[in-house]
């Protein structure tokens, strides 16, 4: 059987294979992990070869920028802002830079059943959705075309998400004109199977009744520290409509591990040269280094890349503050500046478990959570 790449820990999902095919003879399809992976049509192939080439997971260095030039602490000034950001609000004000010159945002938004899937924003309601870390693959079917629609007609683009796909987007666009793109990728641990955060999902409706109707992921009704980000998981029910704390989809994130998708422990983008013109991320460690600016409302941290990232920081210096700090904190503090996920030996045993018995079996023996 014809495959774009050699083993699953080389292929992240990004699409862009997807998009390049000349006879739209790849698709995406989930594996039994919920993870999608491109499949071709063998009728359809002319085996030209585009799919391998543009490949940004085999192709890294070509889809990065050299090490990132500064490092910046960074806020939004804004209070209501920062209380509906994960970190410091810096998508917020990034993203209001292009809003306000006309332009389009893409970022991870739910969609109505709680899948994550990569959307575009004309206005400020639309891109406060893709506010909030969302811990699971987003879909991006459809997305790269889009973007290059939305270029080929003049508009300012933001695209932000996580390295890879930002990479994948680097690479789908190569040799097309990306003035007018602006890449914005995040500081990403690993990120986890869509299957088993559908899972999550049936498991508290199965629990509390009802279908889940609201989620916060990374909730700042807890102050907003590095400790607190385990326990900062809240869930609400039609039936059981209070914000719940629960951790087990955190324990399964962090502690299990086996939930992250096989490339992240192989990702070629877990170190200072980056594929989007702008990193964001939490400013971990700011207690440690500046405790006059720990704030339990949150802290960005910004790492500009590109002449173009830099350009984009400094159109949205009125709406946030920053700060310009060592890069020694951020690749102190950020172990995926450094290198990629380990992933646990008994990986395969987790699935096969999950498989056979269920996600709450499964956190029972993976987690030590009582069913
Ligand atoms: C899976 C994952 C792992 C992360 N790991 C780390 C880490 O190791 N260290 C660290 O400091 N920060 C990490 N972050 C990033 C951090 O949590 C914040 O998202 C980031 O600091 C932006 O915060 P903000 O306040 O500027 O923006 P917010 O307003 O919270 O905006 C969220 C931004 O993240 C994007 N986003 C949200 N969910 C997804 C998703 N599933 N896929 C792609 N893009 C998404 C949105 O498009 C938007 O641009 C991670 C985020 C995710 C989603």
């Amino acid at each position: 059987m014809k495959t774009v790449y050699d083993g699953k820990e080389h292929c992240c999902g990004c699409t862009a294979c997807e998009n390049s095919c000349p006879t739209g003879a790849i698709s995406m399809s989930p594996d039994w992990e919920g993870f999608l992976y491109p499949v071709i049509d063998p009728f359809r192939c002319i085996d030209c070869g585009v799919c391998r080439n543009v490949c940004p997971f085999e192709h890294a260095d070509r889809v990065k920028y050299g090490p990132f030039q500064k490092s910046f602490l960074a806020q939004h000034r804004e209070e209501n802002v920062l209380m509906q950001s994960t970190s410091g609000g810096a998508f917020t004000a990034l993203s209001d830079c292009i809003l306000t010159q006309g332009g389009v945002i893409y970022g991870a938004d739910f969609d109505g059943e709680w899948h994550v899937v990569h959307r575009r924003a004309q206005t400020d309601a639309q891109r406060d959705r893709m506010r909030i870390s969302k811990y699971a693959q987003s879909d991006l079917r459809g997305v790269f075309q889009q973007v290059e629609q939305d270029l080929s007609v003049g508009r300012m683009v933001l695209f932000t998400g996580t390295p890879c796909q930002c990479a994948g987007l680097r690479s789908f666009m190569e040799g097309k004109d990306t003035s007018r793109l602006y890449l914005c990728d995040i500081i990403c641990y690993g990120i986890p199977s869509p299957m088993i955060w559908q899972s999550f999902c049936r498991m508290i409706e199965q629990e509390r009744g009802g279908q889940v109707s609201q989620v916060q992921f990374r909730s700042k009704a807890y102050d907003w520290s590095r400790e607190n980000s385990n326990k900062v998981f809240l869930m609400a029910t039609t039936e059981d409509p209070v914000l719940r704390l629960d951790d087990r989809y955190y324990q399964l994130f962090f502690k299990v591990r086996s939930v992250i998708r096989p490339s992240c422990g192989s990702c070629p983008f877990t170190d200072r040269s980056r594929p989007g013109d702008l990193t964001i991320a939490d400013y971990w460690g700011v207690e440690k280094y500046l405790p006059q600016y720990n704030d339990p409302r949150g802290m960005s941290l910004i790492l500009v890349n590109s002449s173009k990232g830099e350009q984009l920081l400094e159109w949205a210096q009125d709406a946030m503050f920053y700060l310009l700090r060592p890069a020694s904190e951020c690749m102190a503090e950020q172990a995926r500046l450094r290198e990629p996920v380990q992933l646990p030996a008994n990986r395969r045993e987790f699935w096969e478990y999950f498989d056979a018995h269920g996600l709450a079996a499964a956190l029972e023996k993976f987690a030590g959570h009582q069913a």
